[in-house]
């Protein structure tokens, strides 16, 4: 299941002393959630399977002393330097813990403004951006993980041009991803072609931001290296499922669970790939699976502790849960279905729909034993639920190598490439089916032996220069199609499928648009547009080749 880096990042940085693989992992954290010996053996053999495991924190933390299991967290940041300062304290608290953190800005008070009543000047939400990131370095030397934030400025902030220029050169506030909330009002305008419009007149500048200029920065912005990204405030806010606490104005670092101040969220991702047999998905198991999943994240609430008292308040009054998917594009490949094909996409919401309706029921089931959420009076669930959002789209950074599949929801970036291991050396990565449906498809051609052999390597070299086989023509158009990997897939069929899965999530969705490196600033505009009309809660458009250090090494085509 696991391959050389997955085992190495295992063993360095999962195993606690006296543990030799990952079998003992899922013992102790199957051991730590259930309350008795038939549930923990039931969570052990979904975890153990690959067929569902938790996020980091619950893998690494779950029944040690730390026992923080929740990836996700958001902090309200006042506008004094005292409120200010409590937020870079409560951050690195949870950082320490191994969660990661979101963050909204747009309180403190533009560069250049007074802003405290005894007279002091204030720096500006961007000056403030590189003390969190310089907090999150010095925690990563103690903790076992990077930090990672997620930094919000509204698009009506004085500042924005300067927020959306704050990581202009590659390595600044490398602890950060950066995103701008637009509401629709915003969003209306810009489609009408409205560019004269004033969002903001600096205070201590008398700069005028207009429609134009912020937008024109933003397609700069992401063209550049892939940042920011937009989060569309009202689409988040109209499936705020419990209103009455509050508005919604952050996420946590990569987007995908939306919370309310000092909410976290436990996630847990179920492998689709395990699901199907013989071409045909086993919606049984997975119902089974969705079941166990969601009792399981339910009780990691109460089983986990938590970084601060607030947290713990915020959690156990809505009891919000992070149950998503990843190994899609796996399983589409395994059902014969190209991913960017109209028919995965019907799949995959057939999938969704299935899974967040299964987990919706249970969660009521739980709510007929165990009480609704405490703040389940107010919210916009009719009946009794146990938890106020149940699923959500996690990029699967890590837990996807450990279970062996493609990440979330994301088509594989390539079938074979050359990955650096720790020590420096290159080892080769083919795609396991990939490799498999290769063989097959080269005998079904009638090439066989030395031939065979030798029309395998150039595939596989070919597809390790350029992470695409779509230009080899003797190969069938069939077996073309079914292995289109990210960079084919055009940024509207890579939208389709985020909608897809949308349409049936109630948090939000971890995923990257890629584009090809010739994409152009219209082309970006045109994606952004689409994202707000699809109704997706936000987007994240990375154009290849355009930052150094980029996870996958290819050379050539693109
Ligand atoms: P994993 O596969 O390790 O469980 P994901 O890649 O699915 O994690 O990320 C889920 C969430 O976990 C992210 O959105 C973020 O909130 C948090 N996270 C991811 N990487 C880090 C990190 N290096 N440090 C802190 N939090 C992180």
């Amino acid at each position: 299941m696991m391959d050389d880096m997955a085992d190495h990042i295992l063993k360095s940085r999962y195993l606690l002393p006296g543990e030799k693989d990952f079998t003992d992992i899922c013992r102790r954290v199957a051991g730590w959630i259930g309350r008795d010996e038939a549930e923990s053996g039931a969570f052990f053999r979904m975890m153990e399977s690959g067929e569902f495991l938790p996020n980091s924190p619950a893998l690494m933390n779950a029944g040690t002393p730390c026992n923080q299991l929740a990836g996700c967290f958001v902090i309200p940041v006042g506008n004094t330097i005292t409120g200010i300062f409590e937020a870079v304290k409560q951050g690195a608290i949870i950082q320490m813990t191994g969660g990661g953190t979101g963050y909204n800005f747009s309180e403190i008070a533009p560069a250049g403004t007074t802003a405290e009543p005894g007279g002091a000047i204030s720096p500006g939400p961007v000056a403030f951006l590189s003390v969190f990131d310089t907090v999150s370095e010095v925690i990563r030397q103690g903790g076992r993980r990077r930090g990672a934030n997620m930094g919000i400025l509204d698009i009506r902030h004085p500042d924005i041009l300067a927020f959306i220029d704050a990581k202009d050169k590659e390595g600044k506030l490398s602890h950060f991803n950066l995103s701008v909330t637009v509401p629709d009002a915003v969003m209306e305008a810009f489609e009408g072609g409205e560019r004269e419009e004033i969002l903001s007149i600096h205070p201590a500048t008398g700069r005028e931001n207009t429609i134009g200029s912020v937008f024109d920065a933003i397609i700069n912005g992401i063209h550049r290296n892939g940042e920011p990204g937009l989060l569309f405030s009202d689409a988040i806010n109209r499936e705020n499922r419990t209103p009455h606490l509050g508005e919604i104005t952050a996420t946590n670092p990569c987007g995908e669970e939306p919370l309310l101040p000092f909410e976290a969220c436990i996630l847990g991702s179920i492998n689709l790939a395990r699901f199907i047999e013989e071409s045909t998905l086993d919606w049984k198991r997975l119902e089974r699976t969705v079941r166990l999943a969601v009792r399981f994240l339910d009780l990691a609430i109460d089983r986990s502790s938590y970084p601060l008292p607030e947290n713990e308040d915020a959690v156990k009054k809505t009891r919000k849960i992070g149950l998503g998917v990843m190994g899609l594009h796996d399983a589409l490949i395994l059902l014969g279905l190209p991913y960017d094909s109209p028919s995965a996409r019907e799949c995959a919401e057939e999938m969704m729909a299935f899974i967040s309706e299964t987990a919706v029921d249970e969660s009521k089931r739980l709510a007929e034993v165990f009480g609704p959420f405490p703040a389940w009076e107010g919210s916009v669930w009719e009946k009794p639920v146990r938890n106020a959002t149940l699923t959500t789209i996690a990029p699967t950074g890590t837990i996807s190598l450990f279970a062996g599949c493609s990440p979330g929801i994301e088509p594989v970036y390539s079938f074979a490439f050359w990955r650096n291991n720790t020590a420096g050396a290159e080892f080769e990565v083919i795609h396991p089916l990939f490799s498999a449906r290769l063989d097959e498809e080269i005998a079904s051609l009638g090439y066989h032996g030395d031939e065979g052999r030798a029309r395998q390597k150039a595939v596989i070299e070919e597809v390790r220069r350029c992470g695409s086989l779509q230009h080899i023509g003797w190969l069938s158009f069939e077996f073309r199609k079914l292995f289109v990997s990210a960079l084919d897939i055009s940024w509207r069929d890579h939208l389709l499928m985020q909608a897809a899965f949308q349409r049936h999530t109630h948090a939000s969705i971890a995923k990257t648009i890629n584009l090809p490196h010739t994409t152009g600033h219209e082309a970006i505009r045109e994606a952004i547009l689409s994202a707000w009309k699809l109704s997706l809660k936000g987007i994240t458009l990375y154009r290849t080749g355009s930052r150094r250090a980029s996870v996958y090494s290819l050379t050539g085509c693109r």
